[in-house]
């Protein structure tokens, strides 16, 4: 273990309102990992909720040198200038070279807070990370995917969030880390905005982040009901349904089942493309993904250029098939 007291990188990890660390947390550790070795120094987490010890063991059993814990009853509703306030302190004690938080509504309202309290560079929504002569570079998608461009941050700390499911989450590690309480001096001002309810439009958005199987479908279904082929396979494979835009916008599946450029991005070990042509904006939001099936009846169709596996058919023949041979292997 690298010395963990302080330089190196911290990550502003993220508790969900179950209580659970975020997947995109995980993935930070990922990207932190690297970046952490590029910089020879140690990878530290700071992770803030009511009661954050468990989500302080998931992230030192993920491999965090040193695990920051802010525990204070406020904290039970997420709170940007909280986090805010415990991030600056965090970066005050432990001086990292580069800050990491996620890509995610609570990352992306307290990254730009901590960044003006302490006049730092700050790189938004990152796919890519590389640590190249003493300075990170990222990499962002612009153009709707058709293109990336790359970023040089200077100056200490160099911040950025980071897209969901740019990163693979780490396996479990045996945790030699240490974790310490963090005690932080919560003003009025961190508390002024309390968010009272947070209502969910269903399981399925969560799924989709943390599955390791996504069994996605487009138009060639056809109609909505033929969706339940998709479901099917998904539920053989234990896997979430995604969808692309054209079938949402046609209002056959909820928004939040939306794989891409203005919906989610995911990044599982397998990603089933149904009846996809596989534009660039839907490709954006899974690309990242391991292995990729496609099952397209167009040889031509764009999916088969990002997928490692393509099955070129009907997949009125395809799915039903193949999800009962899937279903009589597993039992
Ligand atoms: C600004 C912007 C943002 C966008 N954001 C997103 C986004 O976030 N996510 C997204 O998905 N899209 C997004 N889009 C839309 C995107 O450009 C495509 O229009 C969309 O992804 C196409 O969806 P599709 O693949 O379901 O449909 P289609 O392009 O119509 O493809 C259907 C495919 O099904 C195949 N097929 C048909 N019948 C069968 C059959 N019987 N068996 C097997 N295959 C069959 C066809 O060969 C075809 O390839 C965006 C577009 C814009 C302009």
């Amino acid at each position: 273990m690298t010395d963990a007291s302080t330089g190196g990188v911290l990550i502003v990890a993220e508790i969900a309102a179950t209580g659970e660390m975020r997947p995109s947390s995980l993935e930070l550790v990922t990207a932190g990992r690297q970046l952490a070795e590029a910089t020879g120094g140690a990878l530290t987490a700071l992770v803030l909720g009511a009661a954050p010890e468990e989500a302080g063991r998931a992230l030192q059993a993920a491999g965090v040198d040193r695990v920051l814990l802010v525990g204070d009853d406020r904290l039970g509703s997420p709170s940007a200038e909280a986090t805010a306030t415990a991030a600056v302190a965090a970066i005050r004690a432990v001086d990292p070279v580069v800050v990491l938080l996620t890509g995610t509504t609570a990352g992306r309202d307290a990254a730009p807070k901590v960044a003006a309290r302490l006049a730092a560079p700050l790189a938004a929504d990152c796919v890519g990370l590389r640590f190249d002569n003493g300075s990170l570079v990222a990499t962002r998608a612009v153009m709707g995917g058709r293109a990336q461009t790359e970023v040089r941050l200077q100056g200490q700390p160099q911040m950025v969030t980071v897209r969901s499911g740019s990163f693979a989450r780490p396996e479990a590690d045996v945790g030699k880390g240490t974790i310490e309480p963090f005690p932080v001096e919560f003003g009025p001002a961190d508390f002024a905005v309390v968010v009272e309810e947070t209502t969910s439009k269903g399981g399925g958005a969560t799924r989709l982040d943390t599955s390791e199987v996504v069994v996605s479908g487009g138009r060639g279904l056809k109609e909505p009901a033929n969706f339940g082929l998709v479901e099917e396979l998904a539920a053989a494979l234990g896997g979430a349904v995604g969808a692309t835009r054209a079938v949402v916008d046609a209002g056959w599946r909820p928004h939040h089942e939306q794989i891409g450029q203005t919906g989610r991005t995911v990044a599982p070990k397998l990603y089933v493309a149904v009846g996809i042509s596989g534009a660039v904006q839907h490709n954006v939001g899974m690309q990242g993904s391991t292995s990729i099936v496609a099952i397209n009846r167009d040889p031509d169709a764009p999916i088969f250029k990002v997928a490692q596996f393509g099955i070129v058919g009907d997949l009125f023949e395809i799915l039903p098939a193949l999800t009962a041979e899937i279903a009589a292997t597993r039992g």
